[in-house]
């Protein structure tokens, strides 16, 4: 057995009865069926509640190679257990432009496809061309089914594929859409008047630090909940209650689907979790070993030595007071085992 408390991001202890890590794509073959195991990758979006009883597999495939290279376009082979970070500050070095939102994001490559992780109106599908896995075969973006936080690799491919590498389009030229500067205010106020990638990245890097907890001194796995959806009327009327309580038209997301049912319709907008749980006091609260943060409600932090189902219980009641203020069912980012 072996505790996987240093393997995830809110420290919680739990036991894989198998652990394995794999660096080498040939020995992946040798782990025949992967259905009844755990890829980690830096197990910033999971928590533990419980022992793991089969095989966890921590990926630890490491590389980067440029396939192709135009005036205009760049695409990259990067390995999925490389570390996200990294590989954005290594793109923005080069000048290479789309990832430069997604700085200071925990995580492996491969983990940020899984979820499509998204921050200041950059989301990683956009620039996803393909997902290679374990059985050789590539999905292609269209096959990724990338739509908010989520991916086929959630749900019809999950536990059935490992990702073993990423192939992203990046480009020369900045391709950051100008109009979302003016919806995210806070990234406005740190950038020069000529932004680039790199100037982009720092400002990024500049605000979360500000704004998130640093998950190595204090355990986190970042947002716990996903920001809900609510029609316009529900929005009109929760904005009655609560002052300046933002919201974003559903139909405007950036996402690479436009045809997922979810985000056609411009009868919804997206609302800030965060916000709602502000409202009800949830902003630094503490109970017991586990508290919010206390610059932002939405983010959950173990305060030192908090088990998972410490965690959980915690998160239920977040959700529960919601729920009953504001009748809205929030749904969880994180993944809970
Ligand atoms: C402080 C903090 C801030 C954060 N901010 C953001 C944010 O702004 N935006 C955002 O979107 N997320 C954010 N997150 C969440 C987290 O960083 C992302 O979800 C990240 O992509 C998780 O990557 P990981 O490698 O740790 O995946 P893990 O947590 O290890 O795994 C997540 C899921 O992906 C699967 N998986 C991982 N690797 C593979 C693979 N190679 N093949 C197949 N399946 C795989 C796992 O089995 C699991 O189901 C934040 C987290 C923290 C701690």
């Amino acid at each position: 057995v072996t505790n996987l408390a240093p393997y995830n991001t809110f420290k919680v202890e739990a036991f894989a009865r198998d652990f394995i890590e794999l660096s080498d794509l040939s020995s992946l073959s040798n782990l025949g069926n992967l259905e009844n195991s755990l890829i980690l990758g830096l197990g910033a979006n999971i928590l533990f509640t419980k022992n793991f009883e089969s095989l966890v597999i921590k990926n630890n495939l490491k590389g980067k190679k440029v396939l192709k290279e135009t005036d205009e376009e760049v695409l990259i082979e990067v390995a999925s257990g490389e570390n996200w970070h990294e590989f954005v500050m290594w793109s923005v070095e080069n000048s290479w432009s789309g990832v430069e939102n997604l700085a200071l994001i925990p995580g492996t490559v491969g983990g940020a496809a899984v979820g499509n992780i998204g921050a200041y109106g950059q989301t990683v599908g956009e620039i996803i061309e393909k997902v290679k896995t374990d059985n050789g075969l590539g999905l292609t973006n269209q096959e990724c089914q990338f739509s908010y936080r989520d991916s086929i690799f959630k749900r019809q491919l999950k536990n059935k594929a490992f990702i073993t590498s990423v192939v992203f389009k990046l480009y020369k030229t900045a391709h950051f859409a100008a109009d979302y500067y003016s919806r995210y205010e806070s990234l406005r106020t740190y950038l020069p008047s000529h932004p680039t990638p790199q100037t982009v990245a720092e400002a990024v890097t500049k605000i979360r630090t500000a704004k998130l907890p640093d998950w190595k001194t204090l355990p986190t796995a970042g947002s716990v909940f996903k920001n809900p959806f609510v029609t316009k009327k529900h929005y009109e009327a929760l904005a009655k209650e609560i002052k300046d309580l933002q919201m974003y038209p559903v139909d405007k997301m950036i996402y690479p689907r436009p045809g997922d049912p979810v985000f056609n319709t411009a009868e919804m907008v997206k609302i800030p979790a965060g916000r709602l749980l502000d409202e009800l006091g949830w902003r630094g609260k503490r109970i017991g070993r586990v508290a919010t943060y206390d610059k932002h409600a939405l983010v959950v932090v173990n305060c030192g030595g908090a088990s998972g189902q410490e965690i959980f219980d915690f998160v239920q009641q977040m959700r529960l007071s919601v729920k009953k203020a504001y009748a809205i069912n929030l749904e969880p980012e994180i993944e809970i085992i």
